[in-house]
């Protein structure tokens, strides 16, 4: 059998009509750079989001991007965040000049501790950006209550995580900012590169959509320096289908997980989140959900203490796996004027060496997932 970690011409297969119409329509109409069809698309990912405004813009990396210009952070200014994350996340608060400041995750969720957060705050602090990794939000009420008491915005890293919800808010809402990402492999994945930066500021609104167009406004007349960050109306309109479609996907990523939690329970391979020392335990530690939350599976991430053997061995079985990330941020190269040494965020670096994730999409079948559990029972009795 062949499972791969995902297998989007299965998605595409699905839904090849309704997109086809909608791409034909866009290139039927010549209007391919914002308009109606971008505009439209806006308005849905911000009611899907429980936010008055959406932006839309050329990729994940440019809406985070574009947040922090809109804000004005820049030189001298520092923004929290998790070493724990994809580059985009650290790297846009780097290309504006300002620092990247970096607190340790939770192991369990692998979500930015927030207990951590208050003792990196200083005086050049201008905003915290939590990810809500693998598609889980982290405890935002404390992130909140912290940025509250001094002063701070939020940006929500939520590329992960459209949908996803806390306490009953969804992703995006919460902070000042939240930023989707449209890349093929998210769960609203476009024909391309695309991205949202969803508000419920109507004057920040305002300045995401002037910066977005190189600051122009009225059109040749610029105070502000922005850039090309448009959204085609191609993307828009492919992605305004597909988020018809959200809701379903997310419960197939969520009976998914749930089929893989039973067989491997069932299967005695259940080692205790909690667990510290993973040696010798025959098993995997599964993905840990916080309480009154929606997780909605961007990825399903194991973590095991053999984990480049395990890839190894599932390589063998032809089942597909990644790793989301190999090495936590406050260790790469382009980071190293920072000073930052192994060790300094020891719940990051581990869960860089142990994590893996196993294919969750929802066109997976039943077999699929047996053959995945069943191949890593294999590998533990052997
Ligand atoms: C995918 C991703 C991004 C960047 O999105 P792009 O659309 O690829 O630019 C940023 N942050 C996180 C956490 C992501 O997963």
């Amino acid at each position: 059998m062949n499972v791969p970690l995902l297998d989007l011409k299965a998605q595409y297969a699905t839904i090849k009509d309704e997109i086809n119409s909608a791409a034909i329509e866009v290139l039927e109409s010549q209007y391919f750079i914002l308009g109606p069809k971008v505009k439209a698309f806006e308005e849905a990912v911000a009611k899907y989001s429980q936010c008055q405004l959406g932006i839309g813009v050329s990729s994940g990396t440019d809406a985070i991007l574009i947040a922090m210009m809109a804000e004005g952070i820049g030189e001298g200014d520092e923004v929290i965040t998790t070493p724990y994350t994809f580059f985009a996340t650290a790297g846009c608060v780097h290309r504006v000049g300002a620092k990247p400041v970096f607190v340790d995750i939770d192991p369990l969720t692998y979500n930015i501790d927030p207990a951590l957060i208050e003792a990196k705050i200083t005086p050049k602090t201008k905003a915290i950006m939590p990810v809500h990794l693998f598609g889980q939000m982290p405890e935002m009420d404390a992130i909140v209550d912290i940025a509250n008491r001094h002063g701070l915005i939020i940006i929500e890293d939520a590329a992960q995580a459209i949908g996803a919800e806390y306490h009953g808010k969804r992703a995006g809402s919460i902070g000042q900012y939240g930023c989707f990402s449209f890349f093929p492999s998210k769960n609203l994945g476009g024909a391309g590169d695309g991205g949202m930066v969803v508000t419920n500021d109507p004057e920040r609104a305002e300045k995401l959509s002037v910066m977005r167009a190189h600051g122009s406004k009225p059109k040749y007349f610029h105070r502000v320096v922005g850039g090309n960050f448009r959204l085609d109306a191609l993307q828009a309109a492919i992605l305004h289908v597909k988020l018809g479609h959200l809701d379903d996907w997310t419960k197939g990523r969520q009976q998914n997980a749930d089929k893989y939690r039973k067989l491997f329970n069932d299967a005695g391979m259940v080692i205790d989140p909690n667990e510290k020392n993973l040696e010798g335990k025959r098993g995997v530690i599964l993905p840990t959900i916080i309480d009154n939350c929606r997780h909605i599976y961007n990825q399903f991430v194991i973590r095991s203490d053999r984990r480049d053997e395990l890839i190894e061995f599932l390589k063998e079985k032809n089942i597909g796996s990644a790793v989301y990330y190999p090495l936590s941020l406050h260790m790469q190269g382009c980071f190293a004027y920072m000073g930052h040494s192994e060790g300094d965020f020891p719940h990051s670096e581990l869960a860089a060496k142990q994590t893996v994730a196993l294919p969750i999409y929802p066109e997976l079948t039943d077999d699929m997932i047996a053959y995945v559990v069943n191949s890593i029972a294999e590998f533990h009795a052997g």
